[in-house]
């Protein structure tokens, strides 16, 4: 099959990989619809996090069952199925009480590397969720949101108890920001400010439910949330950069016995303890547990109440890839959906 592997900083290829298999009586293998280039694949592609010799490449996908293992039920060839970037049980403890990304026998689909035509999904069962009927070629985008930076902006917003009555700031304009906005606004949050210096995602914050934009970043942004705020911070604000900046702006923007919920992959981010002592906030947050939501943000989608597709703003086919990491790199492109 084709697939994306990226051999060292900046160096994207398609290329024959070997055709996935089951391993486990547990395992189904998918034939990939559609995938996509997340930010944190741009960690590895910028050379921030290193590469190790050519490594397959991504961990978000929809698509149909193409064969299963002996022991999977759930699951039947020829579903629609949706999953998360972490393959996991559902049954243990850990993943019974609603934090799947940590259970105690999670994969990284990452490591499967789902921009390819076919990919394996370790805990079948556990992982996957099947649509109710085939989904249109729109849904077929939002449910790809699903897998990641829906399900993600999702966790952020819960985790930051966004709700009626609440005021939201989200730090972070790129796709899972854009979405915290939208489960914000589904979560019947009352004024979202978006902060966002870039005119065409200001433009997608607003359409998904943006209250209020902030163009200023760090204390200049922290001041401009404390002033449409009384003076005291948003109460409930997400953050989904990662930076030492985004994480300081997050707290800052709170105010005290509000919450924060990161969803950022933390890169070098140093909290200073009596500063977060003295900032009164709850803090919340962890890579998504996005299996917890995957019922109810299909049902969302398939019903028409949502479009989270909309952050996709570049489709290539997967012979393009290359492209596709470019232009998100460089910010021409807030997501980029890849078709095999
Ligand atoms: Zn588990």
């Amino acid at each position: 099959m084709r697939g994306v592997v990226l051999h060292a900083p900046g160096d994207i290829r398609v290329e024959q990989r070997e055709d996935p298999a089951i391993v486990e009586p547990t395992d189904a293998i998918i034939h990939v619809t559609a995938s996509c280039v997340c930010g944190s694949d741009l960690w590895s592609y910028r050379g921030i996090e290193a590469v190790s010799g050519p490594t397959p490449m991504g961990h978000e996908y929809v698509g149909v069952v193409e064969e299963i293992g002996a022991e999977v039920e759930n699951i039947k060839v020829g579903d629609f199925v949706v999953g998360s970037f972490y393959a996991t049980d559902n049954t243990c403890e850990i993943c019974r009480a609603g934090y799947q990304s940590s259970c105690v026998r999670s994969v990284l689909m990452g490591e499967m590397g789902t921009q390819a035509e076919r990919a394996r999904v370790p805990l079948a069962d556990g992982t996957l969720v099947a649509t109710p009927s085939e989904p249109t070629p729109a849904q077929v985008r939002g449910l790809l949101a699903v897998s990641d930076v829906l399900g993600t902006g999702w966790f952020a917003a819960v985790a930051a108890e966004a709700g009626p009555g609440k005021t939201v700031a989200v730090v972070g304009d790129g796709a899972v920001g854009l979405l915290g906005v939208l489960a914000a606004k589904q979560l019947g949050a009352e004024r979202i400010i978006a902060m966002s210096r870039h005119a065409d995602r200001q433009k997608l914050a607003w359409g998904l439910g943006a209250t209020d934009i902030v163009t200023e970043r760090g204390d200049e942004g922290v001041a401009k949330i404390k002033e449409l705020t009384g003076g005291l911070g948003a109460h409930s604000v997400i953050e989904a950069v990662g930076t030492q900046e985004s994480m300081t702006q997050a707290i800052h923007s709170t105010r005290p016995g509000g919450h924060v919920g990161y969803v950022g992959v933390s890169h070098d981010v140093a909290l200073n303890g009596l500063e977060l002592f003295l900032s009164a906030v709850h803090l919340h947050g962890g890579p998504a547990p996005v299996r917890r939501f995957l019922p109810q943000l299909i049902d969302l989608i398939m019903s028409g109440e949502i479009d989270p597709g909309v952050v996709f703003d570049l489709t290539l086919p997967l012979e393009q890839a290359a492209d596709g990491y470019r232009a998100m790199d460089e910010r021409r492109a807030t997501k980029v959906l890849l078709v095999p």
